[in-house]
């Protein structure tokens, strides 16, 4: 039998708390599996808000599975099956003021390679949803070791959104010398604002990536949240859910 356990595309997803990281990620899951891809998306974020929209639920995040089941942990305890098909995990945080976030993913990603998770379920995407608001050792393993391939940042006009995306890009670079992951491009996710735009664009020269695509502010998301669904799957024909079919055509292609 032959069997592909490599992925063919492997994504991290970067970008300041808030700006629209795990509502992109998922959407550009659920437009990849329309295509026939099987896709796993890892939300990186404390959070652990990354795939609530495709599983429909809050997915137990492999922290706390590890901690109540300890050596007893396996793979369907965390992988959970959402939206056609696409599989979702969530690393999740420590306890507050205890616990070190980077410490917490560098833990959930050396469970889920004990556990075999990628030859196991052997999807052909990997996203990974990860915080970008301090790209501290345990943010940048996704950058790391063969995980992701492929980085996009994501960011709006806002100051704040666009100095993570600097330093996310910096992490990128420092570790792209070892032969690791490369800088895609910014993903402009609009808020609006006056000059927006500009800011943006005089951005992208000092962060040193191209504007990989746009995305308008658009109420159908909220309207699709109230169902606790993505776009593509509660607005399927609205223009929002074209763009993010065209962002996963255009990543593939990559
Ligand atoms: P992050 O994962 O980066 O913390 P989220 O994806 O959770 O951010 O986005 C925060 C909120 O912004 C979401 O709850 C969603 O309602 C809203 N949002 C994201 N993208 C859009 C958009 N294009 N149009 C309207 N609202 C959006
Ligand atoms: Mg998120």
């Amino acid at each position: 039998m032959i069997t592909n356990t490599k992925p063919i595309k492997r994504i991290a997803i970067y970008g300041k708390g808030g700006i629209g990281k795990s509502t992109i990620s998922a959407n550009l899951s659920a437009a990849l599996s329309e295509r026939g891809l099987k896709v796993m998306q890892i939300g990186c974020d404390p959070k652990a808000d990354s795939t609530m929209y495709l599983a429909r639920e809050k997915v137990p995040t492999v922290l706390n599975v590890l901690k109540e089941k300890k050596n007893a942990i396996q793979l369907s305890d965390f992988v959970k099956e959402g939206f056609n098909g696409v599989l979702c995990v969530e690393v999740g945080g420590p306890t507050p003021g205890v616990g070190c976030a980077g410490q917490g993913i560098i833990a959930a990603f050396q469970q889920m390679k004990k556990l075999n998770a990628i030859e196991t379920y052997q999807p052909d995407v990997v996203i990974y949803d990860v915080l970008g608001d301090v790209v501290c050792g345990g943010f940048a393993v996704p950058l790391r070791d063969g995980y992701a391939e492929d980085v996009y940042i994501i960011s709006s006009g806002e100051r704040m959104s666009l100095y993570a995306a600097y330093n996310i890009s910096r992490a990128v670079q420092n570790f792209r010398s070892r032969g690791y992951a490369t800088l895609k491009g910014l993903i402009f996710n609009s808020k609006g604002g006056e000059n927006e735009v500009q800011r943006v664009h005089e951005a992208l020269e000092e962060i040193g990536t191209n504007l990989f695509h746009k995305f308008p502010r658009d109420p159908v998301v909220q309207q699709c949240e109230k169902e606790k669904k993505t776009v593509i799957e509660g607005a399927p024909n609205s223009k929002l859910a074209n763009e993010y079919r065209e962002l996963a055509r255009k990543v593939m292609e990559q």
